[in-house]
């Protein structure tokens, strides 16, 4: 986009003044088509959001990140440290996909999807609108002194941002630990509980610093994904973006008068009523072109419909649109750039399915006891000693475990039982087992089993391991 002459505003951050300190923004409060829409999604977002950890599918929490169990589940599918392999495709992808995104459609998550935004500007602003009113109320509450009406506001501010926060802290810790854990917790009273107390007063205290005071910094200073988006926009990327060639015209803005006839003069459209800046949540002019401040929230766009209406202008002086529409004219076409993403989320996507495909709810893992060769036995017998680990992903027990030999006679005794076991629902078994095989039927010092996994008669998993005999068996 072509560069204002003074590009000073770059050299500072639209939320900090000339002597360093944050610049408090008063946004405007916002209205129009965009905002309906953002209120739509950003509501059915929400739901989702508060929804999700309490979800489940075939008894698994629909969305799930146990770090410290090492236990995940997305859309209801549950993964197990075995399958970190999933999880970094599935993060690679999901880099990828926003990626292709923003080369495509500019920081189009930051406005529309990003929580924090969501947050902010549909719920904890719209509290501040109805409680301490729109931009030039809450400018004079916050420059006039602590009497009896700014104590009760801000009191009733501050008490229901305190609330909020703690009913985010504890739907995040639902994704962290759980839903089920989560409400016997609070069913058997927070004290009982005291390791989980802890973190939940702090994620509290950081969701409450995050939108009662850091609010737009998270996005300007916090958030890598804004720095990212000098290296994936172009000037064929879509964004929120102000039309100089119509707003300067040949003369430039100039304040509106009336019955004055301003193509005649010369003057652009843009009247210079600074609408857009003051609805801006984060403080920044559009009409300076791309800023990294720039969250694409749309608010800005409505602001100028708005006022673009109120003077018979057509709408759309600020809108969606690349730098090369506004400069030539050219409409949005998929660039190289978006076709290279598009194959390779393409090829991962494809990677990733068959490897869902080819998953295993139950996973076992045998593996001979370090350090032990073989042993011989009376009758002929020679015998390993293994461990195993069974993992069972289902949220049913695996009852009647056994394990058999395919192709060789010997026989399988487990140690630690005699008899068949269980394998809880999402939970395992270990224990130490020896194989047995008449040395008549070994083919060489190192024979290749094959070990079947058996419930009852169904056989749930195979897995191979590797068994020593003495060479003078060849
Ligand atoms: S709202 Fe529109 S007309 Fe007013 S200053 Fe911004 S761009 Fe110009
Ligand atoms: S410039 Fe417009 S789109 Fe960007 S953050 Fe400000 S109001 Fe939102």
């Amino acid at each position: 986009m072509e560069a204002p002459e003074n590009e000073s505003f770059r050299d500072s951050i639209g939320t900090i003044d000339q002597e360093g300190k944050r610049a408090w923004v008063y946004p405007k409060k916002p209205s129009g088509n965009y905002y309906k829409k953002r209120k739509i999604v950003s509501y059915l977002l929400l739901t989702f959001l508060f929804a999700a950890p309490f979800i489940k599918i075939n008894g698994n929490q629909f969305l799930m990140f146990n770090i410290l169990e090492r236990r995940f589940n997305i859309f209801g599918f549950p993964f197990w440290p075995q399958d970190f392999h999933l999880v970094v495709v599935s993060m690679i992808i999901g880099v990828i996909f926003v990626a292709l995104f923003t080369v495509g459609f500019g920081r189009i998550f930051c406005g529309w999807i990003c929580p924090q935004t969501i947050f902010m500007e549909m719920v904890f602003r719209r509290i501040e609108y109805w409680i301490d009113g729109d931009r030039n109320k809450q400018r004079k509450l916050d420059r006039q002194k602590w009497n009896a009406e700014k104590i009760r506001k801000r009191t009733i501010k501050w008490f229901v941002f305190l609330i909020i926060s703690f009913a985010i802290a504890n739907v995040f810790l639902a994704y962290f630990i759980g839903s089920d854990k989560l409400l016997k917790y609070i069913i058997d009273g927070p004290f009982q509980h005291l390791g989980t107390l802890f973190p939940l007063i702090i994620f509290t205290a950081v969701f409450y610093f995050v939108f009662a005071w850091f609010r737009e910094q998270v996005c300007i200073i916090a958030c890598p994904y804004g720095r990212l988006q000098g290296v994936l926009l172009d000037n064929k990327s879509i964004i929120v973006a102000y039309d100089h060639k119509r707003g300067e015209g040949k003369s430039g803005r100039k304040k509106f008068r009336k019955n004055e006839d301003r193509k005649e003069l010369g003057h652009g459209d843009c009247i210079d009523c600074l609408q857009c800046v003051h609805v801006c949540p984060t403080n920044i002019d559009i009409r300076n072109g791309t800023q990294l401040e720039c969250v694409n929230c749309t608010a800005c766009i409505d602001e100028c419909d708005h006022i673009m209406e109120s003077i018979n202008l057509p709408k759309g002086l600020i809108r969606y649109a690349s730098e090369n529409e506004i400069e030539k004219n050219e409409k949005f076409k998929v660039t190289a750039r978006m076709k290279g993403y598009i194959a390779v989320l393409t090829i991962l996507i494809g990677v990733l399915s068959g490897m869902l495909l080819l998953r295993n709810d139950v996973e076992a893992r045998i593996l001979r006891l370090p350090g032990q060769l073989y042993e011989h036995k009376e009758g002929n017998i020679i015998s390993n000693v293994f461990t195993y680990k069974l993992v069972n992903k289902t949220t049913e027990p695996i009852e009647n475990v056994s394990f058999k030999l395919r192709k060789y006679k010997g026989e399988i005794k487990l140690v630690s039982t005699s008899d068949n076991f269980n394998v809880p629902e999402q939970g395992l078994a270990e224990g130490t087992l020896f194989i047995e095989i008449d040395r008549s039927d070994l083919k060489g010092d190192k024979n290749k089993l094959i070990i079947e996994v058996y419930s009852g008669s169904e056989l749930v998993e195979t897995t191979t391991v590797r068994f020593l005999g003495p060479r003078s068996y060849n």
